[in-house]
């Protein structure tokens, strides 16, 4: 017997979300975010149902560009934090990738590069992130070394939002930021917003918009209630089944640790799925999954390849039955916030070990 555990990737709710971003941001281009295999949902898997309604696709590794080409895709690829090495720059010319500078480096490797033609740049500013880019009172000057560079073709600009909650002030002081040093950005096209500007900044969508964890159907911020009003769906449905039943009595223990002690005489289950599979070791108690409709609370620690659950009011439970980690009942922004985390993280590490199945 094959071991139970999938992660049901939904084509429908992946369709519906990048319908529902268009809709949002229906005067910007659309990047679609595949980096970290597409958020752990697999570029494979994802690509094939986005590619008409997204205009471009944006990946961190060479790697990932290059699997996206030989898929046959012919859409602008970026890559969100350029080159690493700039022995890169040959397979970037080859394969006709669009890169971000954000560093001196870079820069420097570009313009000393012999291509044949030249590749789209989008420059990375700093506008108050501090984490990648140039000072904002720099771009200037890098878009005079470069532009007249045969190495490049057009020049675009980008920059990253440190906080996109619904009420969130910083996102205008980044974009005043760079107003303040570069008078005609709007000649240039721009690419700022992340899923929670999308959702929640208009005046912040420009040229092209950038889409990572909306399109998969968890909250940017980490609440559900926030994009729940939206209509975005769960895309990934995290699923095992019972593969064993015990009955403990009062004063008994269950797992490593004893963490957990029944008070009473208890049916419990042990599902398929453990902290191997990416299910966070450090959830709070009071954290549910789903059996039969009913939401049964995970008791004790979590195993490496097992979680216990209570089925003491859930008669039906039995060896078999399937029970949901994630997905569309119990939310992953939930799970996630149990283990003080928020759902990229746990899409991120789901382990290779889970098939993930196209539904
Ligand atoms: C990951 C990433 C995104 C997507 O962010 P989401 O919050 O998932 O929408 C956008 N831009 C850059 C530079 C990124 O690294």
């Amino acid at each position: 017997m094959v071991r139970p555990i999938s992660a049901i990737i939904n084509t429908n709710a992946l369709k519906n979300n990048l319908k529902i971003i268009k809709n949002i941001a229906f005067k910007s281009k659309i990047w679609s975010v595949l980096k970290s295999d597409a958020y752990g949902h697999g570029i494979k898997n994802i690509y094939p149902f986005i590619n008409d309604n997204s205009d471009g696709f944006a990946v961190l590794t060479l790697d990932e560009a290059i699997l996206l080409r030989n898929s046959g895709c012919n859409k602008p690829i970026l890559l969100l934090e350029g080159f690493f090495n700039k022995k890169e720059l040959y397979l970037i010319y080859k394969y006709y990738l669009t890169i971000t500078l954000h560093s001196k480096w870079q820069l420097n490797a570009l313009i000393k590069y012999k291509s044949r033609y030249p590749i789209n740049i989008y420059i990375k500013i700093n506008s108050g992130m501090n984490r990648l880019g140039f000072p904002t009172n720099k771009i200037f000057k890098i878009i005079n070394i470069i532009k007249n560079n045969l190495n490049v073709f057009k020049i675009s600009l980008m920059t990253h939002f440190a906080e996109t909650t619904i009420n969130s002030n910083f996102i205008k002081k980044q974009i005043n930021n760079i107003k303040k040093y570069i008078n005609n950005y709007y000649y240039f096209s721009c690419s700022f917003a992340n899923s929670g500007a999308i959702l929640w900044h208009k005046y912040a969508h420009y040229d092209w918009v950038r889409t990572g964890i909306i399109l998969y159907g968890a909250s940017p911020t980490g609440i559900w209630k926030d994009i729940d009003k939206k209509k975005i769906k769960p895309v990934m449905t995290l699923k095992s089944k019972i593969i064993s039943i015990q009955k403990i009595y009062p004063g008994q223990i269950v797992g490593y640790n004893c963490r957990y002690s029944s008070n009473k005489k208890r049916k419990i289950g042990i599902v398929a799925c453990g902290y191997a599979d990416g299910y966070p070791k450090s959830i709070k108690n009071k954290t549910f999954v789903l059996v039969h409709g009913v939401k049964a609370r995970i008791l004790g620690d979590i195993s490496m390849d097992m979680i216990t659950i209570d089925l003491l009011n859930i008669p039906k439970a039995k060896i078999g039955s399937s029970v949901e980690l994630w997905g569309d009942n119990i939310k992953i922004d939930d799970v996630a916030k149990s283990a003080n985390t928020i759902g990229y993280e746990l899409m991120c590490s789901l382990s290779k070990r889970v098939p993930r199945i196209l539904k």
